[in-house]
Order: C-alpha cells, then structure tokens, then sequence
C-alpha cells in the first residue's frame, strides 16, 4: 500500500491511525456485529457514538453551556441559505464580509432570503487581504455580521476576532474549525463543514447561541430548522451517521495529540516551513499580505507559470498530489490542514527548492 502526500483542500487527508482504526471496526463495531454504517440511529451503539462526538466537540472547543452543538447535512454551500433562513426575520436583513470567493458565495446566497448588505470587501485587492475591522461600514440593526474565517481558495485567514459589540456574529470556519483555540463566547453562529480539518464529507457542524433559535422564517425545511434540530438533538432526521463517527475519531485522535493548542502550534510550525521559502524565494511567491496569510491554505504562484504544469508533474512523481489552485485563482495551493504531517511539508518545500535551483 502507498499513500500519496495528498494537499487537497477538501476532502482533505485524514489521521493515518483515524482510518486504521476504521477499517478495523469495518465489519464489526466494538462487538456489536454490525458496522457503524448499518446501525439503527436510535440504538445505543449509534447514541452513544454521537454523544461522545458532541462531548469532545464541546471539550475540545470549549463550547458555552448557553450554545447547542447540531450536526447537520448540507455542507457550508447549503448552510449560506439555512442560516439567513433561521436568523435573518429577526430584522430582516444581515451584513457581509467579503474577503474571497466563499465569503461573496455566501452573501449571494442570502440574498434570496433577505436584504443583504455588503459592510466590507477586498475585492480591489484582488482578495489578498481580510477587509480590516475599521472599514466595515454595518448597517443600521442587521440580524447578523457574517464573514468567513479562512478563505480557502485565496489563502487569506482571518486571525482576529471581528468585534461586532451586540450585533450576532456568524463566521463560516469550514476550513480553519480546530486548528487552534477560538473563543465561542464571541460568536452568534459558527458553521462548517467537516470535509478540510474534523472528518469526512457529509456532516455539516453548527455551533449557534441559544437565544438566536425560534426565528426560522415558516418556509425553512423542518430538517434545517435549528430550534427543531436543536429539541430533536440533531436527530430530527437521520443524521449522517458514518461521516459523524468518522469525526468522533478525529476528535479523539486531536484530543489524544494535545488539543486544540498543540494544533495550532503545529500549524504554525508547518505554515512557517512554507512562508519563510517563499520569503526568500525569487521564482515562488505568495500574493496574500502577510498578516493575513492562511495557516491552512497556502498559496503561490511560479515566477514563469509556463512551468506550472511541470511543476505538478514533478510533485506527483515524488507521491506529491493535488497542489493545482482553485481555477479562480490560479496558480498552486498546499492545503495542509490538522491532519497534514510536518515531514510532508518539508518534503513540499525541498522539492520546491530543487526545482527553483533547476529552473531559476
Ligand atoms: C469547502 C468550503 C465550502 C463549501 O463546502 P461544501 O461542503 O461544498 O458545501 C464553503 N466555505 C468554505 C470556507 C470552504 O472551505
């Protein structure tokens, strides 16, 4: 068996021990006879898998006694209608955030629920940036603020938390959700997908404020209703029950490596590894400002992008896949999320390094 080094930015490469560990229980859960995947979603098996995820979600991220943990369907992508369909009637409109694709994605989605109204953006910048705090211009009494935490496309991550005062604030965290401590106290709602850092496609995370439920406008699905998924305990449908089991291990594997902490100190370390070549290098280079720069994302472009295809043929014949940009942005992108081995970076970054010396 080989594995490639695989920097897709999502789904993304999980913990080694995570997929051992499931293809062990394949066939047969802890005794029970059964995989996780033929379980009833009321039995005990299945109740006590999901109740051990939402506790080491909530331990994990220290999540507030005043917030309710939902597991959902659907994705970010659904989750830009869901949320201004739960939150928007409070005054029937929210403020955007634009800082990249996903950001402008989510305020065109809302828009059919809603007024939106873009507060701030970096489009002029070409989306390199995170729009700074003092030039958000809000609206009078907006429902929510949303923005994006880590814009995966462009690299650009958010590594402040936007001080909105009694405004709701709403981030969309798909791909920077456990890759260090955030304080949840500072938050209306969070959302993401579990696809880059927690686990597989198929489970959607939202983390939202009590006293935010029971304004669902009466046309929301019952199943992305939050109030109602909230009183069924994210079981008011079947819940995507492999893919939650799948995180359940992630989380234990975070846990057992040092928690949310150690993550981002891991993180910090991996991104530096990155950065600090292209600092210094003539033929590579990064176009994010650097106080925004993406510990997730890391994105750059070849000096002469005539030998952008080279370049990934080269990776690939050292095991090295999925380093392509996201086509509306170009370039090259090394996602190197939780899950993403320091050594594998390295390996990155000297491979990188010969290939400038052969080509400058
Ligand atoms: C991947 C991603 C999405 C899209 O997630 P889906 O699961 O396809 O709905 C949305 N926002 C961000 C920031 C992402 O990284």
């Amino acid at each position: 068996m080989t594995r490639v080094i695989n920097f897709s930015s999502g789904p993304a490469t999980l913990p080694e021990s995570v997929l051992r560990q499931a293809a062990d229980e394949m066939m047969d859960w802890q005794g029970s006879g059964m995989s996780v995947m033929e379980m009833s979603h009321r039995g005990p098996e299945f109740t006590q898998i999901l109740s051990q995820t939402q506790s080491l979600l909530r331990e994990l991220l220290a999540v507030p006694d005043n917030y309710v943990v939902l597991l959902l369907q659907g994705g970010a992508i659904a989750e830009n209608a869901i949320v201004p369909m739960n939150l928007i009637s409070r005054t029937g409109h929210a403020d955007y955030v634009v800082s990249g694709n996903w950001s402008l994605k989510s305020m065109q989605e809302a828009a059919r629920y809603g007024q939106v109204h873009m507060a701030a953006t970096s489009e002029a910048q070409g989306y390199n940036c995170m729009p700074a705090l003092s030039s958000w211009a809000l609206s009078a009494h907006p429902a929510y603020v949303h923005f994006c935490s880590n814009e995966t496309i462009g690299g650009v991550e958010c590594h402040w938390t936007p001080d909105t005062g009694d405004i709701p604030l709403v981030a969309d965290m798909s791909s920077n959700i456990m890759s260090k401590p955030i304080d949840i106290s500072r938050y209306g709602l969070i959302y993401a997908g579990a696809q880059k850092n927690i686990g597989p496609s198929g489970v959607t995370l939202v983390i939202v404020r009590r006293d935010l439920l029971g304004h669902a406008t009466a046309a929301t699905p019952s199943a992305f209703n939050y109030q109602l998924q909230a009183d069924n305990d994210s079981m008011y449908n079947t819940p995507p029950t492999y893919a939650i089991y799948i995180m359940g291990l992630v989380l234990q594997h975070i846990q057992r490596e040092g928690g949310l902490k150690d993550m981002e100190q891991h993180n910090l370390v991996k991104s530096d590894v990155l950065y600090d070549f292209l600092d210094h290098s003539s033929f590579f280079s990064n176009r994010v400002q650097r106080s925004d720069r993406s510990r997730m994302n890391v994105t750059f472009f070849l000096r002469d992008e005539s030998l952008n295809t080279e370049f990934l043929q080269g990776a690939e014949a050292k095991g090295m896949v999925q380093l392509r940009g996201h086509r509306a942005a170009g370039g090259m992108r090394a996602s190197i999320y939780n899950a993403m081995p320091l050594a594998s970076v390295q390996k990155l970054r000297d491979y990188m390094f010969e290939f400038e010396k052969t080509h400058a």
